[in-house]
């Protein structure tokens, strides 16, 4: 039985809402289903814009998923874009609708309402803000204008604000146009998501690429320079001359409309929903940048606006519209970026979040595996590290980067993730192999290997941040000519390949942290110590992972 209202109405036509527009149709042959959206349009690829500013992506068109022609035709959905929804009223069901171009209002009624206005960039009220060549990039239009202000400009400098995913975004397609950067950022690291170590190998890779980092540093304020470009003033009192500068400093859930027709606002801002994303009305559903959702691993709430989790929750609320049991599981953060050539990505919790919870039952572990079979021509590195429950396994979160097989690697670990997975299921998991694709044993087997041998007691580990002391000794297993080109200060070198006849060497009344290059000659070495009765810890990642 066809359970579902006969009106629909959808606000905002792009990631969640198009992706609920065209489920309820699916499952729903009869209902009436409009979308106001009040930009030029809908279902357009915001997560190409930067590659669009860029010139990689070289035509507006490609950026157009579907236009109203195709929801029309294809789908039997009314598109109205340039039509600002103004306000709801919920005792009557209906919404008012501002044409944008005739300017003339009128009112729509529903059965039922979707919320996915997204969320505005956010444009703190610093001196100068308003000065022309300060940009933020959210829609087609912004792009076009950046594009057209370094054309015309032939803008050569350019000041990013912000280290996050867009903010890398932009200040890789700005060098790829031949501008130089400098990136500002709050922080002392990029990518917040990421913990330090992980965001270090980005860092690293941004210098080598030429572009400035300034961490640690907020922006004071804008002015005008003498030769018509910008002046960037940090708090820091350092001034940075710019032609244009990308404001990416973080998005606010759009909410104007939810607020003033009273619907529920959460804790962190976002529009609140319930499983079903289901707002505190019935008749209304909220989904995309504009909702706050359960983080899946910390249990708070929290905003995560990414175009994934808006597209899942626009077919969830299609599916509770058409009568439909479905349920939001909450959000891990999954996300992926490309910087320069590496690929970087993040799913499940940071240790810093870990940290900042108050958890205290968790351990962690590096590993630098290669995306492929070692021997196969092409094998490169990346860093990846595994956090997860000492208590019982559980996998908590995972990072990577490198130049390939991160995002099948985090991919995988998301998913053990969701499943409640722990790293002994990463142990075995049976993983795809040739050698131009994998690893007989995977980076991912590799992660639980390392993981579960910790838990059994098998690997003891430590960290470089955990202090050397009076009782522990440094030991450095890796060949004699590694050690001569760069070691850690005080440490002993003896290879492994020679340990077991040096064993008296060693101090019995003494730790001994091993380390290697990547912490696996260290894992034999630690193998070795503890069967014959030295206390041993491995330094975990080796000297990859000393900051
Ligand atoms: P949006 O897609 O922002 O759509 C909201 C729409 O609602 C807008 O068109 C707006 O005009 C309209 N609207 C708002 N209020 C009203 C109103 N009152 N009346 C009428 N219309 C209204 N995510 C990723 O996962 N990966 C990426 O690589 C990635 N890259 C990105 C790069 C950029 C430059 C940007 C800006 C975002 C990127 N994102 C990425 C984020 C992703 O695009 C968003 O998470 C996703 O689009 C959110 O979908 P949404 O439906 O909630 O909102």
């Amino acid at each position: 039985m066809n359970t579902s209202p006969k009106r629909i109405l959808i606000v905002g036509g792009v990631a969640g809402g198009a992706a609920c527009a065209a489920r309820l149709r699916r499952l729903d042959e009869h209902a009436e289903i409009v979308i106001f959206d009040r930009g030029p349009y809908v279902s357009f690829a915001n997560c190409g814009l930067p590659y669009y500013v860029g010139g990689i992506i070289a035509d507006e068109k490609s950026l157009l998923v579907a236009d109203e022609a195709l929801f029309r035709e294809r789908f039997n959905i009314r598109v109205h874009t340039r039509s600002d929804v103004l306000s709801i009223d919920r005792g009557n069901r209906t919404i008012t609708v501002c044409d944008l171009v005739s300017g003339e209002k009128r009112t729509e009624a529903y059965d039922a309402l979707v919320l996915s206005p997204g969320a505005s960039a956010l444009r703190p009220p610093l001196p100068g803000i308003d000065l022309p060549g300060i940009f933020t990039l959210r829609t087609i239009p912004d792009s076009r204008v950046i594009r057209k202000w370094i054309d015309e400009r032939q803008a050569q400098r350019a000041v990013v604000v912000g280290g996050g995913f867009i903010g890398l975004e932009m200040a890789e397609n700005l060098s790829h146009r031949n501008l130089t950067v400098t990136v500002i950022e709050m922080l002392n690291q990029v990518l917040p998501p990421l913990d330090p170590e992980i965001a270090a190998f980005v860092e690293e890779r941004l210098r080598k690429q030429g572009v400035t980092l300034a961490l640690g540093d907020g922006v004071a304020g804008f002015e005008a320079a003498p030769d018509a470009g910008l002046v960037v003033k940090s708090q820091g009192g350092n001034a940075y001359e710019a032609d244009l500068v990308i404001l990416a400093i973080g998005v606010r859930p759009e909410t104007a409309l939810a607020r003033s027709a009273g619907l529920e606002i959460g804790s962190r801002g976002g529009i609140q929903v319930d499983e079903h994303m289901q707002t505190n009305d019935p008749a209304i559903w909220a989904v995309g940048d504009a909702v706050e959702v359960r983080d899946w691993n910390l249990g708070q709430n929290t905003l995560v606006p990414l175009a994934g989790p808006a597209a899942r929750q626009g077919r969830i609320a299609a599916d509770v519209i058409c009568g439909r049991p479905s349920h939001f599981r909450g959000v891990q953060g999954t996300a992926i970026c490309g910087v320069f050539g590496l690929q970087v990505a993040a799913t499940g919790a940071s240790e810093k979040a870990l940290v900042r919870a108050g958890d205290t039952d968790f351990e962690k572990i590096y590993l630098h595996p290669t995306q492929h079979a070692g021997y196969f021509p092409g094998a490169k590195r990346m860093h990846l590290k595994l956090l997860f429950r000492k208590s019982n396994g559980r996998i908590l979160g995972a990072q990577a980067v490198g130049e390939e097989g991160v995002d099948r690697r985090i991919d995988v670990i998301a998913m053990a993730i969701q499943k409640e997975g722990t790293v002994y299921d990463l142990e075995e998991a049976e993983l795809c192999y040739a050698p131009q694709f994998g690893g007989a044993k995977d980076a991912v087997n590799f992660a639980g290997m390392i993981a579960a041998n910790v838990l059994r007691g098998d690997l003891p580990i430590v960290h470089w941040s955990e202090p050397v002391t009076a009782d522990t000794i440094l030991l450095d297993v890796r060949d004699p000519d590694e050690f001569t080109s760069g070691h850690a200060d005080g440490a002993l070198n003896i290879p492994v390949g020679g340990l077991r006849h040096r064993l008296a060497e060693l101090p019995r009344d003494k730790e001994i942290r091993v380390y290697c290059a990547v912490g696996q000659r260290g894992y034999l070495a630690t193998r070795i110590l503890m069967q014959n009765g030295v206390s041993v810890r491995n330094l975990s990642g080796g000297l990859a992972m000393q900051p």
